[in-house]
């Protein structure tokens, strides 16, 4: 859908008035508007459905001034914004919409980081990724480290916003638990710090995704210490090798182990060697600390597990995210390109399990897997407990801590373009996520922001009653991001299909 060109038109006027220049602008007239477009996106598939409204144009804000402009030529417009930093957005809200003329505001350029003398704090600003910021802290000192998530090429902007689960979030918490300041463009264009902007809405854009609330441009953050060296291992599992029965043991303890310790489950099917499918756990893991501590800690936690000296390596913490990113034997240096790696589509769903799955549910769940033809789901699931337990359920508006064993991230990714297999794996998909009911997260079946699903509820909570979305994502803290919402955009100029409603039109949908 194209928008009229006198619409355009008036936000490219009311742009240069406020910025005198128009060279960050790209309309659909532009040549490099496709190349623009695509320069972040991950999941090809929204690039191509017939369904999706594309930007009417996109500014690769490079001020602050371009930043507010943005904001407000877009209102003046009667058009929207939507937000991108790293474009990594599951159901590419950053990027593209159902259906209203939008702009996106693409920060990519401001990407500066600026780690203290003493290596406490960092400023960051919300267009670089992950791995920008992980090799920024600890490329000069191998004690410094930040916890978020395990993809380099993620964007702060979306990230931590959202939450921000990652390695080290067993021994310090999400990515936003470590926030201490925040820079945000709000509805009106203008700049606030938390002091300004006041601790609801600092409170809300920690967890409670910042789509709803305005631009974030940069964040201040605590850097955590981690030991010089660290230990990484990966050890497979088969069904022959007793996989389920450490899948099994594995649900209960690993939230309970050291905080240092974080072992992560990869389950997906695999050939057994034989020609014959078999269930594969890859217990994907890492230990803050040295091999021969390890191996201690693992004969006291894990023995059956049979970890042993030859599979585990000795690093520092910068490659140990080289090693959860797939990058184990490459240059550090490979943590700065910001070039998406995959060009293919994908599907995500998430759960939070609170009771450990028996041996007889894990069985039933790896044959519906095993049972499934080309459908090349990994289920992976992320241990919580250790510091995630004592951080309160509202202090920030993340909200799945204690009372949870592990995350589950089902995720799916195929390389067709053809629009009959892309259904086929999204309805699969669905089936899976019904199927798993019995044996997770209930009242409400929890999921996680960050990994985006629409089928929980689309609509924006203000034209449809179903906000159902918003107690999955945010259980008891929806009703006070609906407050922070009517709060600072009554009107509701930042959003999105699954954005926050304000909450006297929150009210007006639901009892609550
Ligand atoms: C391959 C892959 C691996 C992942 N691994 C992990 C992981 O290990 N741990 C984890 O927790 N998550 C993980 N995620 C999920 C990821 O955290 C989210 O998709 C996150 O929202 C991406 O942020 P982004 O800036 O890259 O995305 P974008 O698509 O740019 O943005 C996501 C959302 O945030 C909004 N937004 C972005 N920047 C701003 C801003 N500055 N101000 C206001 N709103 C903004 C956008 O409008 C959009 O709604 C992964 C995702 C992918 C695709």
């Amino acid at each position: 859908m194209i928008l009229s060109s006198s619409i355009n038109q008036s936000f490219i006027q009311c742009f240069i008035s406020k910025t005198n220049s128009s060279q960050n602008i790209y309309t659909t007239n532009n040549i490099s508007y496709n190349t623009v477009l695509q320069s972040s996106v991950q999941n090809l598939r929204f690039l191509t459905s017939p369904t999706t409204t594309k930007p009417t144009a996109i500014v690769t804000a490079a001020t602050l001034a371009d930043v507010q402009a943005t904001v407000a030529c877009s209102r003046l417009a009667g058009l929207r914004v939507r937000v991108r930093s790293g474009g990594h957005d599951y159901e590419a809200m950053s990027y593209v919409s159902s259906g209203e003329h939008f702009i996106i505001l693409d920060l990519a350029k401001l990407s500066s980081i600026t780690v203290d003398k003493d290596f406490a704090f960092a400023w960051v600003e919300t267009g670089a990724t992950l791995g920008e910021l992980y090799y920024a802290i600890a490329k000069n000192n191998n004690t410094v480290a930040f916890p978020a998530g395990l993809c380099p090429t993620i964007g702060i902007g979306g990230h931590f916003t959202g939450g921000g689960i990652g390695t080290l979030m067993r021994m310090y918490g999400t990515a936003a638990d470590n926030i201490v300041d925040a820079l945000l463009v709000n509805s009106y264009g203008k700049l606030l710090d938390r002091k300004v902007m006041g601790e609801d809405l600092f409170w809300a854009i920690r967890g409670g995704g910042a789509a709803s609330f305005g631009v974030v441009l940069s964040f201040k953050i605590k850097l955590v210490y981690v030991p010089p060296t660290v230990t990484a291992f990966n050890v497979i599992k088969n069904l022959r090798q007793n996989a389920t029965e450490l899948v099994q043991r594995w649900q209960t303890i690993a939230p309970k182990f050291d905080e240092k310790l974080f072992i992560r489950v990869l389950a997906q099917t695999a050939d057994d060697g034989s020609n014959n499918k078999t269930i594969e756990a890859v217990f994907n893991s890492f230990y803050l600390g040295r091999r021969d501590e390890l191996l201690s800690v693992m004969e006291k936690s894990f023995p059956e597990l049979g970890l042993k000296a030859e599979d585990c390596t000795e690093m520092s913490w910068l490659e140990s995210v080289l090693f959860f990113a797939g990058y184990s034997g490459r240059s550090v240096d490979i943590l700065l390109d910001r070039t998406p790696e995959y060009n293919s589509s994908f599907k995500a769903k998430s759960d939070f399990v609170k009771k450990a799955i028996s041996k007889e549910g894990l069985e039933k769940i790896w044959e519906f897997l095993l049972e499934a033809k080309d459908e090349p789901l990994t289920m992976i699931m992320d241990p919580l407990g250790g510091r995630m337990d004592e951080i309160s359920k509202s202090a920030i508006a993340f909200p799945h801590r204690k009372g949870n064993l592990y995350n589950i991230q089902y995720f799916m990714r195929w390389f067709e373009t053809d629009t009959v297999v892309t259904e086929r794996h999204l309805g699969w998909m669905r089936k899976m996520y019904e199927f798993m009911k019995p044996y997770v997260s209930s009242h409400p079946r929890t999921a996680y922001y960050n990994y985006k699903d629409i089928d929980l509820g689309e609509g924006q909570g203000i034209y449809s009653a179903d906000v159902v979305w918003g107690d999955k994502y945010f259980k008891g803290n929806f009703k006070r991001l609906a407050y922070v919402k009517g709060k600072v955009d009554p009107v509701n100029f930042f959003r999105n299909e699954q954005s926050i409603p304000p909450l006297s039109l929150y009210l007006s949908n639901t009892e609550i």
